[in-house]
């Protein structure tokens, strides 16, 4: 106890647990391996599912890392710093995440031994620093171009993602679905591309079966329907009109007296006042006929008379579009988000194919789809039950993300264990010219890169011991580069041969971030863990999102 003026000096909260040195170390490290071990056994195509049962009562079978680790909900801070790890990992390059958690926690179970032989955690630290930037250099050279015209090589960068995934009998589909709406929502920069995964939306609706999922060349809204049901509910050719606000900002400013007040006397006032409001409204209404639209996308509620007019001249309508869905409309229609409606011109107006409402159950949802050269379009995700339709969508996630990857960065490595093994020879020969004690953190770092094809085997039930020897020796060989674990025949092959590949930027980013997690895990000597604050009466959840 430190005592400050004869007083004692209280620093934490009463309840607070505090661990120091290598017992906080230790601690932590015992919880990053209990992260990994739980997500390791998903881990390539012979992985299993898990099954949780998420907050509010949320049942979820998935076989995603960052989504085991999100819902799971740890507290335990070291543990908490994994799921992170996963989350980082998805949210940049979108696949990948269970092989960093992996990395990571094999560079901390290696760690550890090197501090049973008392070396500094900062030299370890320093070593897999060393060694991470001649692994990301090497990574580089052994990568290949890909070319983006080669559907064929695409099309296997999705299906090595979506490998063990359980939708084995729609993967040519999902492929083909993820590379056409990447190619669409590429956009050209300088040299290279950008695609930015927002603008593929994705929307499921439990109902057929997974081969009727659809890519949609342009938006759904997906949670509204036509505003009024006497309106048409398909329109050939469309011309929309995308507005903002509400059609009566206009109208404020189009009404007598606008900015000052009106003083309404009599009833007869009255009248004459909302009379000169429908003739104003009308106006509006005809100022957006006139520009040549046949659809209206609103961002805010359209007033019964409005809707009455526009019913009148055939126009579709669709109120209270949300913000992020009139933005994608504008991408993918080319039309022009209209802030005064008594501005519009046929020059703002987007254009499509064909605007329908479709009705699933109680809901209505707008496709406004065949735009043409759409920047913006949909995926449609249909499966027959509810749990299959979110897992199709993180999958989906993962097939567009590599793809998307690969449009960003073009180059490619084989995965299967492949890379790690080679990697892990160039580092183990790059450590014999590392001098002191970071040469041992440098051997570690070598090591852990092997408990991806490691796992691979487990999870397939394979010898991992008598497999990873072959696998080193064949790695010898110049030609045996692209060796890695067949997880369905036993044994080793060559996976750039057999198809297995991934985009360099995915296994690039699950090296980097492992090393960077261990390393914070690793600097950390001190943990403080704040009594758990109790929820006041009257504290509810919060409500799902
Ligand atoms: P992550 O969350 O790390 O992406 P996955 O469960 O998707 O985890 O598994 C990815 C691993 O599975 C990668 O190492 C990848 O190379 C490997 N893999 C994918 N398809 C095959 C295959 N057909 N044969 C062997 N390994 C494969
Ligand atoms: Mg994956």
């Amino acid at each position: 106890m430190r005592y400050l003026a004869g007083k004692p000096l209280l620093l934490l909260k009463k309840g607070s647990i505090r661990r120091k040195g290598k017992d906080a170390l230790r601690g932590n490290i015992v919880a990053s391996k209990t992260i990994a071990e739980i997500v390791k056994s998903t881990l390539g195509p012979r992985g299993m599912d898990k099954m949780l049962l998420a907050r509010y009562d949320r049942l979820i079978v998935t076989n995603d890392g960052a989504t085991i680790l999100d819902e799971m909900d740890v507290k335990h801070p070291a543990a908490k710093m994994m799921a992170e790890l996963a989350k980082t990992q998805h949210q940049e390059v979108g696949d990948g995440t269970t092989t960093a958690v992996v990395t990571a926690a094999e560079l901390l179970k290696k760690a550890e031994v090197l501090l049973d032989q008392n070396i500094h955690p900062t030299v370890i630290v320093h070593g897999f620093k060393m060694a991470v930037e001649q692994a990301t250099k090497m990574l580089d050279e052994l990568s290949v171009k890909v070319n983006l015209e080669d559907r064929e090589v695409l099309k296997k960068i999705a299906i090595t993602s979506m490998c063990g995934k359980g939708i084995e009998a729609a993967k040519d589909h999902f492929a083909e679905i993820s590379i056409r709406a990447v190619k669409q929502a590429a956009e050209k920069r300088g040299d290279g591309y950008f695609v930015d995964i927002d603008d593929i939306q994705l929307v499921k609706r439990v109902g057929k079966s997974l081969n009727d999922t659809e890519l949609i060349q342009g938006v759904i809204v997906n949670d509204r329907g036509v505003v009024n049901p006497e309106m048409p509910k398909y329109v050939r050719n469309a011309k929309v009109a995308l507005i903002k606000f509400p059609l009566e900002r206009a109208l404020a400013r189009q009404r007598p007296g606008y900015g000052g007040e009106i003083t309404i006397r009599d009833p007869y006032q009255m009248k004459a006042f909302v009379g000169a409001e429908s003739e104003i409204i009308q106006k509006i209404v005809d100022k957006i006929k006139k520009a040549g639209a046949n659809v209206l996308m609103c961002g805010s509620r359209i007033d019964e008379k409005a809707q009455h007019i526009l019913e009148n001249l055939g126009i579709m309508a669709v109120q209270q579009v949300k913000d992020s869905t009139m933005e994608k409309l504008s991408r993918a229609t080319r039309g022009k988000i209209v802030k005064d409606p008594m501005d519009i011109t046929d020059k703002d107006l987007g254009s499509c194919g064909v605007v329908e409402e479709r009705k699933f159950g109680n809901d209505k949802m707008v496709f406004v789809q065949e735009c043409e050269e759409p920047k913006s379009v949909s995926i449609f995700i249909r499966a027959g039950l509810e749990r299959l339709a979110d897992e199709i969508e993180r999958v989906l996630r993962d097939s567009i993300s590599v793809i998307a990857n690969v449009y960003m960065k073009d180059k490619i490595v084989a995965g299967g264990g492949a890379i790690e093994a080679e990697l892990a020879k160039r580092v183990r020969k790059y450590a014999r010219k590392v001098v002191g004690r970071e040469q041992l953190a440098v051997e570690a770092f070598a090591d852990a890169l092997e408990a991806i094809p490691r796992t691979l085997c487990e999870n397939a039930g394979l010898d991992p011991i008598d497999i990873l020897v072959d696998l080193r020796a064949s790695h010898e060989d110049k030609n045996g580069v692209w060796q890695g674990v067949d997880v369905f025949n036993g044994g080793i092959v060559d996976m750039m041969k057999k198809g297995v590949i991934e985009p360099l930027r995915v296994k690039e980013l699950a090296i980097k971030s492992a090393v960077e997690a261990a390393s914070v895990i690793l600097r950390v000597d001190d943990v403080i863990l704040a009594p758990e604050s109790k929820p006041s009466k009257g504290t509810s959840h919060r409500a799902p999102g």
